[in-house]
């Protein structure tokens, strides 16, 4: 804002053009010819969140006139919960002076009028004087892929995943290829046995039990591959740490929405009292959310009630459950049975290894995923993680 009103001294200076008046009337059309071109929302506020200036670019984004949204409270440009929650992190930063966002951007859903979610790059910034209190937040819309690039791509390094997925892939066929030797190997040296013993009479019992013995160290060598294959998927920097729930989801999900401007899903969000935190490697826990929930976009391309709800609520003493419902198509039966093996997939570009990566993440946290039918239509994954207790929580970001 401080350039914009530099800019307006030095073509506009007070009393240049006759009366005063006049030549604010001047700057004002000048500082709103500047915002109207902004390519980004621009949300202007007040301290209790009332707005007081909604760009052309903002209505644009959020489909409401700025008529109709000036003087009224910013929350209503967000889903829940985060709605409720916006109040107190203006009244926090006023009496504290602490910021948690301000000076800093983030990626978070937007609401707009017409009850669509969006995923969008938020910066505010604070303009705090004695007698009066504004923020401005800067709105830029992560929806189209094309413009977001650049972006989208530092955001995808952070998740760091294709990559692993791919190498993924290709570790799984060297390994599936080494599983058969050994398997191969089992079966050989059991029919061995099984044709000592349908010779009848009296069998040497020690070659049966070096068959049996050799059996086994093979089996043994096949569960030490398969081991291998999970030490792969979950090593690394597993860093996992005390995380505050509804802000990593809701980063997972606005990253999962990028370049589903047309998919019409609607995502809302319920999350329960004590739920809030638990023990996570954050960068793998977005990931899983990340594959549920464009599986489950997915799986609504063809329904016509596109609802997802993310919510998360206590499971029991030790654990948090977190679950995407979806109200897709639901799983077909065919594949039920194998929903988490790799490569088991029903798409022509899938390549069947989100799930069995998202179960192997969950499992190293000491938690487990599964997928059960909505009673509405569609189908809930939903997975467990390690809770914290309120009285370890740290104070919610
Ligand atoms: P991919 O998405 O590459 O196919 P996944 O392991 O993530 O791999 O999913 C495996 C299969 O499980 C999908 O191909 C799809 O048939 C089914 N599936 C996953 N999530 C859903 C869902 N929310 N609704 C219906 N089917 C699903």
């Amino acid at each position: 804002m401080n350039s914009a009103g530099k800019a307006a001294d030095t073509i506009a200076p007070i009393g240049a053009s006759g009366s005063v008046e006049a030549a604010l009337r001047e700057r004002e059309a000048y500082l709103q010819s500047i915002l109207d071109t902004m390519p980004d929302g621009m949300v202007v506020i007040d301290a209790v969140g009332v707005i007081e200036s909604f760009s052309a670019a903002a209505e644009r984004l959020f489909g409401y006139s700025a008529g109709e949204v000036l003087g009224r409270n910013v929350s209503l440009l967000m889903p829940s919960p985060y709605r409720e929650q916006h109040d107190s992190y203006l009244s926090r930063y006023l009496t504290t002076g602490e910021k948690r966002i301000i000076g800093s951007s983030r990626v978070v859903i937007g609401l707009r009028k017409d009850g669509s979610t969006f995923p969008m790059e938020l910066s505010i910034g604070a303009a705090v004087t004695q007698s009066r209190s504004t923020f401005i937040g800067f709105v830029r819309d992560l929806t189209e892929r094309q413009e977001t690039q650049q972006r989208l791509h530092e955001l995808q390094a952070e998740l760091a995943h294709m990559s692993r997925f791919t190498a993924m892939g290709e570790m799984a066929s060297t390994l599936a290829h080494e599983l058969n030797q050994p398997l191969t190997a089992v079966a050989t040296y059991l029919n061995g046995c099984r044709r000592l013993l349908e010779r009848g009479g009296a069998v040497d019992s020690s070659v049966l039990l070096d068959g049996i013995e050799r059996a086994v160290e093979q089996a043994l060598r096949a569960g030490q591959i398969i081991r291998r294959l999970r030490e792969f998927v979950s090593r690394g920097e597993t860093e996992r740490r005390t995380e505050h729930l509804p802000k990593l989801i809701e980063e997972a999900s606005a990253l999962a929405l990028v370049g589903a401007r047309e998919s019409g899903v609607r995502v809302s969000f319920a999350f329960q009292p004590d739920s809030a935190f638990a023990v996570a490697d954050k960068v793998q826990v977005q990931q899983v959310l990340l594959n549920l929930i464009r599986n489950a976009m997915e799986a609504m391309q063809a329904t016509t009630r596109r609802d997802m709800i993310i919510s998360t609520a206590p499971f029991n003493d030790s654990l948090v459950r977190i679950s995407v419902t979806d109200t897709g198509s639901g799983i077909v039966p065919e594949i039920l049975a194998q929903l988490f093996r790799p490569f088991v997939t029903t798409k022509s570009h899938g390549m069947g290894v989100g799930l069995s990566v998202s179960r192997t993440i969950i499992e190293a946290h000491g938690g487990r995923l599964w997928a059960e039918p909505n009673p509405g239509g569609g189908t809930i994954f939903a997975f467990t993680l390690p809770s914290v207790p309120a009285e370890e929580a740290p104070d919610a970001d």
